[in-house]
């Protein structure tokens, strides 16, 4: 062990200090006061005179707190609501920033990477960990833009409690309730924080009765502001009936008069009653803390984290209200019975490192140059080193246990998304216990119980071709895309069998965009995108028969497959083409070749002949199948696959849009430009509600139609609007619609 640390003090001196600097238990201060001291700022540390077995142990015990003592929090909002605001300040008052960092400065610890400084968002979640009144703090800052729900997901799965941040202004809005929705599937307890109390019409009770309304959550109020919008001074502590003003010189007069009991003569009676009130304020935090962790109920405090009012309240509800990881119950743990069993949730690419992966640790403990067992991948890999996240430093570390959040060197097949645990025995014995377990309650494949509850990887909506500046650049690509991919799962990429070119499929523009940019920053190389294009899908509308046959003598064998099928709409909406087979269809033949037809269907609903796009809400019954002895799986494939296309080619088909819900809030003078706009997009409102003087407009539009938006909605409105868009179905398109872009596809446009 003191070794490790006298490796790691010789070779990241740089490192080293920034972890003296940052962390604030006394404990590891008073310790690493005296190493710092000892420790001249040269390489040759071995020498360093008085260090002592002692001190490492302690820095051991600071380092992995009592699991009780640790809150794995995230912070989730509405884009600007504030959450790199909110997180910047809690990183300094917990003393881990010297300076405050300012977004519109763009000089934020956590919003590290160069896009996010320059557009002022966050789009990759930092993990950051801090100390705060002795316990220690695992902030995971999550995005807050629709393009990066995936991250938002994935960032949730890993929390054990979250703080939700609203504009004190605004209440709840629509980017708020998804991420809201998504905590609620994975069953988060939150408090909430309405910040920016003091901007121009802010308003706590409008604000809690939105949280009450929208959310359909039971506000526990434990603070209230003094003063809102200008006068904001700070928040009234319900709980413990204490005004903390942030503003010394706002004396009003208003102040809660109490006459104390005298020291003097009341010594006792003084006692007693501090003792009963300290219990009963103890019993009045446990209901808090229990109905918050049933998620019956949520606290709600308030500040400005812009005007550094009401954070340092906030860091002390997330320790007194939240739960540690240890109150939160995940039921396959048990089957590891302490060994290994962590959930990689983000993997960074780091230039001089290597990929970096995030590992949330469930059960056991982590230490450096540990063979792991990947159960995803199949595959056991070693990591080098172990780190503490401190946004884009990082502190390495001898060990790490359970409930921790740990930044890993060396891990290369590891993506975001991949359970970890000790070695692929201990992944067979836990699913021993597990099958045990599940038997019992009848439930599920082994196997499948023993992941950490993955992330839904959304459809991408947008794809475009990415080509790069020359064909010999061509690998250099490749590789970019596959390490961007490890990092983001919900970035896809393809290669068009028609054209050759590589396809990026995406979430989003912004989404598109960024990843265009990274490649140009982080591995030099100047691509080139295709004109972005939306993702539509097809299906069909009536049903129809189709027959083929396959004869083919390859060498000295006879493949002869020859088959009749039938496709018509699904009766429910599905993804993947629903099979039945004919009773006429031999049980034997079936048996045999199941797998060679379900391929063949799923590869035929992949390009649609509309568009070439996938087809979905179609059923296929499968009428008669005769093959030769001695025929290939592969030609049954090709035959059922080409019988297939050619039965969908056959139907009356119909091309569905991606339709968006979409909520825009905007000044009440700028209404009817966005309202005739939206007409114009073919946009469907659904419903204009009041906010304050804003108005805010709810309703539906197609993807096609709102591309570039943000640029057209600055210019209608001056800049005051703010949108938030979601894909919510896919749609039939209106023959009308469906013919133009049928013709622009085919170029028939540039000709008529
Ligand atoms: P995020 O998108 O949720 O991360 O929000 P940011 O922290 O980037 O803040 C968005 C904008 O709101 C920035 O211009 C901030 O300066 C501003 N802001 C953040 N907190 C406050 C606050 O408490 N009061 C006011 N008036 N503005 C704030
Ligand atoms: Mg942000």
């Amino acid at each position: 062990m003191f070794t490790k640390w006298r490796i790691f003090a010789v070779n990241h001196q740089r490192t080293f200090s920034v972890h003296l600097n940052t962390m604030c238990y006394c404990k590891i201060k008073a310790n690493l006061k005296r190493l710092k001291t000892q420790l001249p700022l040269t390489r040759n540390y071995s020498s360093a005179p008085g260090i002592a077995g002692s001190d490492v142990k302690s820095l051991h015990s600071v380092i992995n707190p009592p699991v009780a003592k640790i809150r794995n929090i995230g912070i989730m909002a509405h884009i600007d609501a504030g959450k790199t605001t909110t997180t910047e300040r809690i990183l300094y008052y917990s003393g881990y920033t010297r300076s405050l960092g300012d977004v519109d400065d763009g000089d934020t610890v956590t919003d590290f990477m160069a896009q996010e400084r320059e557009r002022g968002i966050t789009i990759q979640s930092a993990a950051v960990t801090l100390d705060w009144k002795g316990y220690r703090v695992n902030l995971i800052d999550t995005p807050g833009h629709v393009d990066f729900t995936l991250e938002v997901e994935r960032c949730l799965r890993v929390l054990d409690g979250a703080v939700a941040v609203f504009d004190a202004s605004a209440g709840v809005e629509a980017q708020t309730l998804t991420v809201w929705r998504q905590a609620d599937k994975h069953k988060i307890p939150r408090i909430c924080f309405l910040n920016k109390m003091d901007k121009t019409g802010a308003s706590f009770n409008y604000a809690v009765e939105s949280i009450r309304e929208k959310l359909k959550a039971k506000p526990l109020i434990l603070q209230l502001p003094i003063g809102e919008a200008r006068t904001f001074q700070g928040v009234v502590d319900v709980v413990n009936k204490e005004k903390l003003l942030w503003n010394s010189n706002s004396d009003d007069g208003k102040d809660f008069e109490r006459m104390p009991l005298s020291e003097a003569s009341d010594r006792e009676l003084l006692k007693e009653t501090i003792e009963a009130r300290n219990s009963l304020i103890e019993q009045l935090q446990a209901a808090v803390h229990r109905v918050t962790l049933a998620q019956a109920a949520v606290p709600v405090l308030c500040g400005s984290a812009l005007k550094n009012k009401g954070v340092q309240p906030l860091l002390d509800a997330v320790t007194t209200y939240l739960p540690s990881p240890e109150e939160r119950e995940d039921r396959f743990l048990q089957w590891y019975e302490g060994d290994l069993c962590a959930l990689a949730f983000k993997v960074l690419h780091d230039k001089q490192r290597g990929p970096l992966v995030f590992l949330r640790i469930y059960s056991g403990t982590l230490t450096p140059q540990l063979a792991v067992h990947n159960i995803n991948r199949n595959c056991t890999e070693r990591m080098s080193r172990l780190l503490l996240p401190f946004a884009d430093q990082h502190v390495e570390i001898p060990s790490l246990t359970a409930g921790n959040i740990a930044l890993t060197v060396g891990l290369k097949q590891t993506a975001t998304g991949d359970t970890i645990v000790s070695s692929k025995s201990s992944a067979l014995a836990a699913a021993r216990r597990a099958g045990r377990g599940e038997r019992e309650h009848g439930k599920k494949r082994e196997a499948e119980s023993l992941l950490l509850a993955g992330v839904e990887v959304p459809e991408p909506v947008f794809f475009c071709t990415i080509e790069p500046p020359s064909v010999a650049k061509q690998p250099d690509l490749d590789h970019a895309l596959e390490r961007l991919q490890r990092e983001d799962p919900s970035l896809k990429v393809k290669l068009d069998p028609d054209s050759g070119q590589t396809v990026l499929c995406g979430m989003g523009e912004l989404h598109i965009e960024i990843i265009h940019d990274r490649i140009k920053r982080e591995y030099g190389l100047e691509t080139y995108l295709g004109p972005l294009q939306v993702a539509y899908r097809e299906t069909i509308l009536n049903s129809v028969r189709a027959t083929d046959t396959l004869d083919r003598v390859l060498g000295d064998k006879r493949h002869l497959v020859s088959a009749e099928l039938e496709v018509r709409p699904a009766e429910e909406p599905c993804a993947v083409a629903k099979i039945e087979y004919a009773d006429c269809v031999g049980e034997d033949l079936l048996q045999a070749s199941r797998e060679a037809i379900e391929s063949a269907v799923h590869s035929a609903c992949l390009q649609g002949p509309l568009l070439g796009s996938p087809v979905q809400d179609v059923a296929m019954t499968l009428h008669s199948l005769m093959i030769h002895p001695g025929t290939s799986t592969t030609m049954v494939t090709a035959c059922i696959s080409r019988c297939m296309q050619k039965a969908l080619k056959k139907a009356d088909k119909q091309v569905l849009e991606p339709l968006m819900s979409l909520e825009v809030t905007v000044s009440r003078e700028y209404l009817s430009p966005v309202l005739a706009d939206l007409a114009q997009r073919r946009g469907n409102i659904q419903e204009i509600q009041t906010r304050q003087d804003n108005r805010v407009v709810l309703g539906f539009v197609p993807l096609a139609e709102i591309m570039g938006y943000s640029t057209v909605l600055r210019t209608l409105t001056s800049g005051s609007a703010t949108f938030a868009l979601e894909l919510s179905t896919y749609q039939a398109m209106s023959p009308q619609d469906q013919s133009a872009l049928l013709n622009q596809r085919s170029g028939l446009a540039h000709v008529l």
